[in-house]
């Protein structure tokens, strides 16, 4: 037999061994890293991982969208985010509303003392938002594999391998790394074994798209502001209507901080809505149609790591809380930005393990903030005489600049900065602005310079730039006349826009 007849022979004979491995449910196609659950948070980091370069696999439970949306808005430090990969445009060609201002249990803040483009709320459904996110990702050369639900996973020192459910039957995938971001009731977290500690919480609430033929009074035509969006109804009930763009339609919230049915999984129907839609707004609205409606929790649970070796959490697979501020898409898509260059730098070997230790470091406090300002939201709810006054008197400090900038950079995540890097300069750890530079071609908008997912050096001296750029390629440069701060020369930005470095003039 000569070597071309043996090279034949051999290739039919492992054609045939990986059918069969295939028939068994065992084919390992290798990744470099699978992401469980295509929701928000799961689209957001594939997206940012295909950028850099790395295999990524997307498995999802579901076989196609739902089309339905638990949120609706896009806070402005998350519009930051997407404008640094080019997806904010796309994004507002999705929306229906632009919010003048947020909110925190319910008392409006604004978002003007922040330095930010977009000092406002985005009114855009969450399935805009994924189907916008699926989209880019389909651009990068990466398809969600649908119908695909994790079951289970082990790892080792080198790979997961991890168990996933198709109609054609059970399936193996090995990679480098696997990302829970498979929401709530995480089968990944939950394979882990991590603590998730918190609190069950006594209340629940119910969301509900609901068509109305007479619309109830004072209900906003238009979505502009969280003024009067929602309002106490007793001691422990609430209500809340947020216009959804189409005429009539509206997004119905209700609920009882004080009690919950006994089974909260059970199916919210049209005629429990149209009581509770009586119930709050009296005789003179009428329902014409209600289109999907679901039970919430006011559980409040923290994963207590965000890593256990070569699997990760994010979004709500790592904490979930009370719909309290609109804040739970943003903190995951925002987890996934900050995960998502650190697991590429681990995975194409341009950064050693250690840095995706810092996502949890710079990540978990984030969350628990969150957890913890939804419960003082909660904990602001007038259920007595000493509450309201309480309430009452945290409304007049909102109107102090300075309580009301605090809020709104806490519920946005403007106000974020990582510690990582010290402080010993006003820049490090803080966000780009992205106020123009100037540059000797005229003003220059900087998150321009983020589309490719590299790090981004703004410097006023050439030397830096020839420095910078012998010791890596995947670094953007920008010559600019001036930087912001005094005694500043160069500013190193990481990929997700928060500064790392700085340079003080060398003479
Ligand atoms: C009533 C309500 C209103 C809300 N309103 C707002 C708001 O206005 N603003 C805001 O910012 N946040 C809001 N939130 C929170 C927000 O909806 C969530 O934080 C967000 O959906 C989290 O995104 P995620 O991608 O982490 O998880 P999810 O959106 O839950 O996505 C997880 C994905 O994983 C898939 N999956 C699950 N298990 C598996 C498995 N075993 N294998 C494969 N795939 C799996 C799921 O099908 C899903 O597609 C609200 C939440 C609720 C309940």
């Amino acid at each position: 037999m000569n070597r071309l007849d043996n090279l034949t022979m051999l290739r039919a004979r492992w054609a045939r061994v990986n059918l069969t491995l295939l028939r068994s449910g065992m084919n390992n196609l290798g990744t470099d890293v699978i992401v469980a659950g295509a929701g928000p948070t799961g689209l957001m980091l594939a997206n940012e991982l295909a950028l850099a370069g790395v295999d990524v696999v997307v498995l999802e439970r579901l076989p196609q969208r739902t089309g339905l949306s638990k949120a609706l808005n896009l806070q402005p430090r998350t519009a930051e985010i997407l404008e640094l990969r080019g997806l904010l445009a796309g994004a507002e060609a999705r929306s229906y509303a632009t919010v003048g201002d947020g909110h925190f249990a319910m008392i409006p803040v604004t978002y003007d003392g922040w330095d930010t483009r977009f000092p406002f709320q985005l009114g855009i459904p969450q399935a805009e938002i994924e189907s916008h996110l699926e989209e880019r990702l389909a651009t990068q050369g990466t398809k969600v594999m649908r119908d695909s639900e994790v079951i289970d996973f082990v790892q080792d020192k080198d790979s997961v391998t991890v168990r996933y459910r198709t109609d054609g039957g059970e399936n193996r995938l090995r990679a480098k790394f696997l990302v829970g971001c498979d929401g709530s009731r995480s089968v990944v977290r939950k394979g882990l074994e991590v603590d998730f500690p918190g609190v069950d919480g006594d209340g629940y609430g119910v969301v509900a798209d609901v068509l109305f033929d007479k619309v109830p009074d004072g209900a906003q035509k238009q979505w502009r502001t969280m003024r009067n969006i929602g309002q106490p109804t007793g001691a422990t009930t609430f209500k809340g209507l947020i216009p959804l763009g189409e005429p009539g339609l509206y997004r119905f919230t209700y609920g009882d901080r004080a009690s919950r049915p006994a089974d909260m999984r059970s199916t919210v129907s049209p005629d429990e809505v149209r009581q509770a839609v009586l119930d709050s707004y009296g005789e003179s609205s009428t329902v014409t149609e209600v289109r999907w409606a679901s039970r919430f929790s006011d559980a409040a649970r923290q994963a207590a790591h965000y890593r256990a070796g070569r699997v990760l959490l994010a979004g709500d697979a790592a904490h979930i809380h009370f719909p309290a501020g609109g804040q739970g898409l943003n903190l995951g898509v925002q987890d996934a930005m900050n995960l998502g260059w650190k697991l590429a730098a681990t995975v194409r070997g341009w950064a050693g393990d250690d840095l995706l230790d810092t996502y949890e470091a710079e990540r978990h406090p984030v969350g628990a903030q969150v957890l913890h300002n939804v419960a003082a939201q909660l904990g602001l709810t007038p259920r007595t005489h000493e509450t309201r006054a309480l309430r009452d008197f945290f409304a007049d400090l909102v109107e102090l600049p300075e309580v009301n900038r605090h809020l709104a950079g806490m519920v946005s995540g403007l106000g974020i900065r990582y510690t990582t890097y010290g402080t010993s300069h006003p820049a490090l750890g803080s966000r780009l602005t992205d106020q123009d530079v100037a540059t000797e071609g005229g003003p220059l908008r900087p998150s321009s310079l983020f589309h490719e997912g590299h790090f981004v050096l703004l410097t006023t001296t050439p030397d830096h730039i020839d420095a910078a750029r012998a010791l890596s390629t995947r670094l953007t440069t920008q010559l600019v006349t001036e930087l912001p701060w005094p005694s500043t020369e160069a500013v190193l930005y990481r990929p997700d826009g928060y500064a790392c470095w700085t340079a003080a003039p060398t003479r």
